[in-house]
């Protein structure tokens, strides 16, 4: 007897449960495809809570959009986000998780089984629910900075960075992604400012030092970004205020925005609890939300670590929860 599903078997499965039908019903609903989402399937799935999982927006969540990964324990010599997500999923799939493309558009969590809407128009009915839906890129909210989203505005250096090799270019934000994003662009542009709104970085030192060291970025402390300008070609340049309240313009072909993520909670949060920015609450210590039956894990609930690696404990945790949830209900 094989031990895992194959493809093969998979899709007849899904065949075997129709999954076009526009109700069916699941024991145990994943949203989400980061390392929580994945994380939580392969227990649900060794669990044999048969998961159906709806990938989002951003198949293999924030991770498809960052380069190397260095602090994962288990590879030792780094791995890029997409390889890694890839591999989680794989992973999931190999113990039977059933991993559909769909966005979770509505939910309706009043009671069970719990029914989650997909694209607007197929119902999911759960007997559990897992949220692991993670968190989107902030804009800065500039009329100009829309204007050319896709011309040259972007909140991901890895996917759209190639496009500006050997140009100038701009990133905002002092966290670790931006550091990151500075550095990664580094390596394709020929110059990159960092524009920082505080006179410091809230990049970790190990991330400070990289750009530090870069000797084709440019830091600019206190400067606050103005307007974007352009023409019919995209961005050229931008309009920055500096610490003396002067304007300043910079030539760039890119800008790039990694000023922090926004929970994709909206959905849930008529049912459940968040906190002032959307992060879910959860119950101390647990991945229990305030309705029975309906857990959450990884970034979407978690304003302060956000790592893949806490986020797949979470996970974790989230199938433990699920499973034991279940199981009091048989
Ligand atoms: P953060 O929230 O850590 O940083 C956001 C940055 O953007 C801050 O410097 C903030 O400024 C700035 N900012 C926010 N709003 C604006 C605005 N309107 N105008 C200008 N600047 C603005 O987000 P990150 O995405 O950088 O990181 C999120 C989490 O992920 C962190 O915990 C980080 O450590 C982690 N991470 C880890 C990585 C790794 O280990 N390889 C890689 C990337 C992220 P201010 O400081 O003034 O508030």
């Amino acid at each position: 007897m094989a031990l895992f599903k194959t493809l093969e078997n998979q899709e007849e499965e899904n065949k075997a449960r129709s999954v076009d039908a526009e109700v069916e019903k699941v024991k145990c609903l994943i949203v989400g495809s980061g390392p929580a989402g994945y994380t939580a399937a392969i227990y649900a799935a060794r669990a044999n809570l048969n998961p159906v999982m709806y990938e989002g927006l951003e198949p293999g969540g924030q991770l498809t959009t960052t380069t190397d990964v260095e602090n994962y324990p288990g590879y030792p010599e780094g791995v890029t986000g997409p390889v890694m997500m890839e591999d989680f999923k794989k992973q999931a799939q190999r113990f039977g998780t059933d991993v559909r493309f769909g966005l979770a558009t509505a939910a309706d969590l009043s009671k069970r089984p719990f029914k989650v809407t997909i694209d607007g128009k197929k119902v999911i009915e759960a007997d559990s629910l897992i949220i692991a839906t993670g968190a989107t890129a902030k804009y800065l909210g500039l009329e100009s900075e829309e204007k050319y989203k896709g011309q040259g505005v972007s909140a991901c250096a890895t996917c759209d960075g190639f496009f500006y090799k050997g140009k100038d270019v701009a990133v905002v934000g002092g966290g670790d992604t931006a550091a990151e994003e500075a550095t990664y662009l580094a390596g394709i542009c020929n110059k990159v400012y960092l524009i920082i709104r505080k006179d410091h970085m809230r990049a970790s030192k190990v991330m400070q030092e990289r750009v530090k060291k870069t000797k084709n970025i440019e830091v600019l402390f206190e400067h606050n970004t103005k307007e974007i300008v352009g023409d019919t070609s995209g961005v050229t340049g931008a309009i920055l205020t500096n610490g003396k309240g002067e304007d300043v313009k910079i030539d760039i072909h890119g800008f790039f925005v990694a000023i922090g993520h926004k929970p994709n909670s909206d959905i849930f949060k008529e049912y459940i609890d968040t906190d002032e920015v959307g992060y879910i609450t959860t119950e101390p210590d647990t991945t229990k939300t305030k309705v029975p039956g309906v857990f959450a894990c990884g970034d979407v609930m978690d304003p302060h670590y956000r790592q893949a690696v806490t986020a797949a404990g979470s996970g974790c945790r989230a199938a433990i929860d699920a499973e034991r949830f279940l199981g009091a209900q048989e």
